[in-house]
């Protein structure tokens, strides 16, 4: 009962707070910073946003107080949550250091490490790039062969990533490294942190089809890791690095079970529908098709139930462990039947890249529909995830 009222209050002070603070512009879908300076802003009403969101602890709501925290439990997270999407707020803060780093320090960083990097990280100083795939390790990561050799209070790194999503935005690489080439292959790995601003570090754009260049390949000559910058155990980073894979599994499939809470970036499937396909009495007009839509709602409806049970069965609202896989496996799959389904309803009209003859809306579920052929690959592959399954949840045979 105590709890209720606390919670009850919790909402009327939230809830007057967001409607003097977050900026009108921020009401909307529109882009969400990831932290540091490097990437242009759009709208300066952004940084605002941030700064007074960082004050107050909301951009990592459920981390501790004294790292940039609002030390808030699930519940206060999830009254947050549901207080920003009544207004439509865009998330004041996201990327890899909130969503990946960061949590992973949390658990096993050193009290001066998560001191050092996870308050930065909560204000948006920061952004953080990763450093796990090379040209001969992807699926098979623990193969990697970036090498880090140990002198004395720093490691000296060489080799090569692939794949380092914006990294030329990247103020930190979170990386792992071989640091001992003649043991087994998960022993001899550990997991350091290192500047991109450096000497050493030259970071190529990988131009893809679109034009685009999310993708990056980041060569490294001589680079400095310091010492405190290693995370847990010198060659025990393995342990290390899976674990923040679950975290960024589950933040791709949004595991920390507020994603219906968040503003949509698009306006619902069944809106759509009914404006390109037609109305019949308030409903979808084409039958066949209202099926496909109710059918998705209903998969989406269940997932996101299904994942709030296993964050708030695993530890308090934190990350589950190798059963993230499995969320990731379908939330994928998830993603894409829903991208298939704006691009049927969408007809001809999905046919746009740019220009005049096609609406923004357009172009972004286009855009999107494409985009989503990498959500079963980008944090490890379907087939991975359904080894993983295998083996750690199931407990089959290897
Ligand atoms: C959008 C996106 C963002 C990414 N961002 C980053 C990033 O920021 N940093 C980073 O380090 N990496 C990043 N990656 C890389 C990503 O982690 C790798 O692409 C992924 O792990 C697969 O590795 P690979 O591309 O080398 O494919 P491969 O490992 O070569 O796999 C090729 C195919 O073989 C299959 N396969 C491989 N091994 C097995 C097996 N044992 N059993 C069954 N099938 C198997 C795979 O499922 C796949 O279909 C990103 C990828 C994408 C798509």
């Amino acid at each position: 009962m105590a709890e209720a009222v606390a919670l009850h209050d919790l909402r009327s002070e939230i809830r007057g707070w967001l409607e003097e603070n977050c900026p009108e512009t921020m009401r909307r879908p529109g882009q969400i910073l990831s932290g540091g300076e490097k990437e242009p802003i759009e709208n300066p009403d952004s940084r605002v946003w941030l700064e007074r969101c960082a004050e107050r602890g909301y951009t990592v709501a459920n981390w501790p107080r004294e790292y940039g925290g609002a030390g808030f439990s699930m519940d206060e997270f999830l009254v947050l949550m549901q207080e920003m999407r009544r207004i439509n707020a865009r998330i004041p803060l996201g990327g890899m250091g909130v969503s990946m780093i960061g949590p992973t320090l949390l658990e096993y960083g050193t009290e001066e490490q998560k001191r050092t990097h996870l308050t930065r990280i909560a204000n948006g100083e920061v952004r953080w790039c990763q450093g796990y795939s090379e040209p001969g390790s992807g699926s098979d990561l623990a193969s990697l062969q970036t090498r880090a050799v140990d002198e004395g209070d720093h490691f000296v790194v060489n080799g090569s990533k692939i794949w380092t999503t914006l990294a030329h935005y990247g103020d930190w690489m979170f990386c792992l490294v071989r640091t001992d080439p003649q043991a087994p292959k998960h022993e001899g790995i550990s997991f350091v942190l290192f500047p991109m601003d450096q000497v050493g570090v030259t970071v190529e754009p990988i131009k893809l089809l679109s034009g685009d260049s999310p993708f990056c390949q980041c060569f490294f000559d001589d680079v400095i890791a310091k010492k405190d910058d290693l995370i847990g155990e010198l060659n025990q980073g393995w342990t290390v690095g899976k674990r923040l894979l679950q975290h960024e599994r589950s933040g791709i499939t949004s595991l920390a079970g507020a994603e219906d809470y968040y503003a949509p970036r698009e306006r619902p499937i069944s809106e759509l529908a009914k404006d390109y396909v037609g109305e019949k009495n308030g409903n979808i007009g084409d039958t066949e098709l209202r099926d496909d839509v109710v059918r998705l709602a209903m998969n989406t409806r269940a997932f996101l139930l299904a994942q709030r049970r296993a964050v708030e069965e695993a530890r308090g609202g934190n990350t589950p462990g190798a059963a993230t896989s499995l969320f990731k496996l379908y939330g994928a799959d998830l993603d894409k039947e829903s991208r298939e389904l704006r691009l049927r309803i969408l007809g001809h009209q999905a046919l746009g890249w740019e220009g005049h003859g096609f609406t923004s809306e357009e172009i972004t579920a286009t855009r999107g529909w494409l985009g989503s052929k990498a959500s079963s690959i980008a944090g490890g592959t379907n087939e991975v995830q359904l080894n993983i399954i295998a083996k750690r949840v199931l407990g089959l045979p290897d």
